[in-house]
Order: C-alpha cells, then structure tokens, then sequence
C-alpha cells in the first residue's frame, strides 16, 4: 500500500521521516540524526514511564535504515556495535526504525543483548508497522509530506474535528470507514422510508450496516415493524467527491421539494454519516486556514 521507494535512499530524508513519525507518535526527540559509526545515523529519543509513584525517563536509540529499494532485510552486519553504541549515549534500549524487515539473526542478536542485561529492551519499526500507523488518522500530513504518491493512493482521513468521527454498523459496531482506502466495499448507509399515496414519503430511520447479515437484519426489522422498504447507498462510492457532493444535494432537493419527509431520528443520521464522511472527502487545511479556525473560534455547532 505505502511505497517507501519515493523516500530518496540518498541523503537523509528517511532520518528527518523517521524522526517526525516518532515525534508525532509521542516520543520527545534528544537530538537530531548523528552520523553513527557505521555511516548509518542514529537518533536519541526518550519517553516518560508512569511507575506507581514516580515518573522515569526510558531513552532509546533509533537506528535508521532505509533499504527499500534494495528490498533486503537488516542484519547484523548493517547493525555493528550495537552494545557500544547505546552505551555511548546512555541509552536503555535500541529502536530500529526500517523501511525493511530486520533479519532473523539481528533479532536473535538483540534478544540475546537484553537477556544478558547489556539493553534493557528493543523495538523494531519495519516497514509493515510504520505503514499500519500511518494509514491511520492523525498521519495524513507527514504522509502527504514524505510520500505524496501513497498519500493519493491511500486517500487518509482527516482529523477536521476535535476528534475522530466513525460509522459505526448499527447491528456489530464494527467502524464501517475504518479501513475505507482498502476499498472493500463493505459498509452501506440505508434509508428506511414508507410510501404513502399521494403524500410524500417518510423516511422514519437511517441507519449504517455492513452488507450481507447486518444489512439482511434491518431490512427484515423494517418491513415486518413498519411495511418499510430500505433504500441503501455504498459507503464507499458515497465517499468518492463527486457522488459524495451528489449526495448531499439530493437529499437537499428531495426535502425541498417535499417529495420525502425524514424524522429527527432519521435526519441526524444522515448529518452524522455527512460529517464523519467529510473526514475522508476534504483535504487537509493548511496552517494558516487552522490559524484562522482558531482565530474565529468557529467550532460550528454542526449537530
Ligand atoms: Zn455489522
């Protein structure tokens, strides 16, 4: 899914990448890559550990390898001198930060390192793992900075409000657009709406399911409690811009032509999924356009 090829292998972009992840991530940054003794660079960040009484400062030692167009693995001959290494910054343990697996024989190395006290512990970051974060929300900007082709592929959320909004199926709670750029097409949204003659149609709940026994349930609830027929759209296409736009307006025009009424209970379904969908359809705002939120204080009252 993430490329890690559009990061150069030259230069030290995968170092100012892996030091920003870690920051976003929470760990505070000692200092800035130095040029380790293996020509490799290493970076020093510490976290705060909560004991019963007291807080302790853990630091580790990032180790950066970028080795994503080669494809290897790191071994133990790329990781020279680990001991020393951390023992030289008074370090407790040691972070590898890789766009690679590390080998089986550098794991075993390091397992033997903490067995015999010489780390307190270790850390790999390899490739699949810095993805599984980065697809999350919250990444989209450090996406978009080091790898802008993945970000388009990926298409990741945003965090547009103060916290993260899901859709939840209403039957399993599963988050119907947690996984949306996997784009497996398994959440829908579905009106339930009664047909009276001569009258407009009522729309008496909306409601999120996965497809198949999710959705089969409710289409059953609703026709046997209500005689109501469900009319259901892909969470996915719906996230798509242009469908997504098309969307909102049709139920714009649909009330404003009083062919269809909604209930409250409907209604705010239907803000709620347009909200949480917005997350994936806007783009990210700029600093000076989050400046300006601020600067107006206009948290909208959008519910
Ligand atoms: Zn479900």
């Amino acid at each position: 899914m993430i490329d890690f090829t559009e990061i150069d292998i030259d230069g030290e972009v995968w170092e100012s990448f892996a030091r920003d992840f870690l920051e976003e991530l929470g760990f505070y940054i000692e200092s800035t890559p130095d040029r380790g003794a293996d020509g490799g660079k290493d970076l020093l960040i510490t976290e705060q550990l909560q004991g019963q009484l007291n807080k302790y400062k853990f630091r580790w030692l990032v180790s950066c390898k970028h080795y994503a167009t080669s494809k290897r693995s790191v071994s133990e001959k790329d990781e020279i001198n680990i001991q020393e290494r951390v023992e030289g910054f008074n370090a407790d343990g040691f972070i590898g930060f890789y766009s690679t697996l590390p080998s089986s024989g550098l794991n075993s190395r390091l397992n033997q390192l903490k067995i015999n006290g010489k780390i307190k512990d270790f850390r790999f970051f390899d490739g699949k793992l810095i993805e599984n974060h980065l697809v999350r929300i919250g990444y989209s900007r450090l996406l978009l900075r080091y790898l802008p082709e993945s970000y388009r592929k990926i298409k990741p959320k945003h965090l547009i409000f103060d916290k993260y909004i899901p859709i939840k199926c209403d039957r399993c709670g599963k988050d119907l657009i947690e996984n949306h750029h996997e784009e497996n097409y398994d959440g829908i949204v579905c009106n339930a709406e009664i047909h009276h003659d001569g009258k407009p149609s009522e729309v008496i709940d909306v409601y999120y399911a996965c497809k198949g026994d999710c959705d089969k349930y409710f289409e059953g609830y609703y026709w046997n409690n209500f005689k109501a027929i469900t009319r259901w759209q892909d969470i996915s296409d719906i996230s798509i811009p242009v469908f997504y736009l098309k969307w909102i307006m049709g139920t714009l025009n649909e009330i404003e032509s009083g062919n269809k009424v909604y209930t409250e209970k409907a209604f705010k379904k239907t803000k709620q999924i347009t909200l949480a969908l917005s997350q994936i359809v806007m783009r990210e705002m700029t600093e000076k356009e989050k400046e300006r939120v601020m600067a107006l204080s206009s948290i909208p009252d959008y519910m």
